[in-house]
């Protein structure tokens, strides 16, 4: 589950990588860390007692630091993302933690717009609806990656303003728990997504995002609705092509009406009808060869929880689960061998020095990545489906 966590941390953030092997300053010892901190603490209204409980007897953890020098060295190929994060028995505890919470949903749906199912997926992905919470105590994981200057001053940040949610009472410092990167509780906030997004729902006083469900689920709630969820929307569906579907003509990531997929022949996996109103853009993970989806807004709303299409079509793939929708039909391409994240690297330079633009060349393919693929499939008249396999690499390396 770490290592999930490590590796979800790394798609969100891929500068940390960097930040970890670029320490140019000497460290100064934690105690002087610690007095430099309290003068930034204090003019942030943090009290001394309320610092001084925070740290008592707090060293840095180097199994934390530990974590920040690992690397993944492959990605997993979507299809096992997807069946490790909708297991049989992850969709069985959510349907029950959905029936021992259903008036609370109710009403969070009610409130926030926000479709219940959704705010359900997003808590069995982030903490397996409560069960995964981390154990790490947040100050001592923030205070430990503060001191060691990674990514900057990210973590340091990020403790004062922990040091804020202490001071404000919302919990204490025992309790505040969360992964070795400081997200925390429940929804795995990170201390300024508390600051702006948690919700007393239950009006107890307290914004409780570690032991209380209904604050963490509305808080995720808050979170989508104000990343702009769109009411009754759906986040996107499965979508079986038709035979003759011309894929190059399709600008991958421009909207178009649910009407126009359908009168082009695009039929909803599930067997429902597609949507009468609204739009949204065609995904084909892996071109023709794999499932296709019809992604709307709300797909990049639930991006801003985790920035990762992998993270936000397992979110969306579980809520329809929860709802009782049926497996997806298409078959991925399970036997067609995927590129490791060297080669994919390998990929992007080539891709690049073509002049094409593949954003960042790290060794995942997003949709910049996808969209330089599908370019240099059109300049060599094949069919632009931005699907990288190793026959596309050999092509490429042919022809550098
Ligand atoms: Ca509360």
């Amino acid at each position: 589950m770490v290592r999930v966590l490590v590796i979800l941390l790394l798609l969100v953030h891929p500068q940390l990588l960097h930040a970890a092997y670029a320490q140019a300053e000497p460290q100064a010892s934690f105690e002087t860390f610690l007095a430099q901190l309290w003068v930034d603490a204090q003019s942030a209204g943090i009290s001394r007692p309320v610092f001084d409980a925070a740290f008592a007897g707090l060293k840095p953890s180097p199994s934390i630091l530990a974590h920040t020098k690992q690397q993944a060295e492959f990605i997993k190929p979507l299809w096992e993302y997807l069946d490790s994060a909708i297991t049989s028995s992850r969709i069985e505890r959510g349907l029950q933690r959905g029936k021992d919470h259903a008036e609370a949903l109710q009403k969070i749906q009610q409130n926030y717009g926000v479709d219940l199912y959704i705010v359900l997926a997003v808590w069995g992905m982030e903490s397996n609806f409560g069960a995964f919470t981390g154990g790490e105590s947040v100050i001592r994981a923030l205070a430990t990656l503060a001191h060691a200057r990674y990514r900057g001053d990210f973590f340091r940040d990020e403790l004062l303003i922990a040091l804020k949610i202490l001071q404000q009472g919302h919990i204490e410092a025992p309790a505040m728990k969360g992964s070795w990167a400081g997200a925390m509780g429940q929804t795995q906030f990170m201390p300024s997504s508390f600051m702006t997004y948690a919700v007393d729902f239950d009006e107890d006083g307290h914004k409780d995002i570690w032991t209380n469900v209904t604050d963490s689920l509305s808080s995720t709630a808050n979170y989508l609705a104000q990343k702009g969820w769109i009411k009754d929307l759906p986040w996107g569906m499965e979508v079986l092509l038709p035979k003759d579907f011309d894929v190059s003509a399709y600008d991958l990531q421009k909207g178009e009406s649910f009407s126009h997929w359908a009168s082009i022949g695009l039929q909803r996996g599930d067997g429902e009808a597609l949507p009468n109103s609204g739009e949204a853009y065609l995904y084909l993970p892996f071109g023709l060869k794999g499932p296709a989806f019809l992604l709307t807004a709300n797909f990049k709303v639930i991006k801003a929880y985790n920035n990762s299409n992998y993270y936000a079509l397992g979110v969306g793939l579980l809520s329809d689960r929860l709802a009782g929708s049926p497996p997806l039909k298409g078959q991925w391409p399970k036997t067609d061998k995927q590129l490791t994240r060297a080669e994919t690297i390998e990929l992007q330079h080539i891709l690049a020095r073509k002049g094409l633009d593949v954003g960042e060349a790290d060794g995942r393919i997003g949709d910049r990545a996808q969209a330089a693929i599908r370019a240099y499939q059109r300049q060599s008249g094949l069919k632009a489906d931005g699907y990288a396999n190793s026959s596309l690499l050999d092509r490429l390396r042919k022809n550098p």
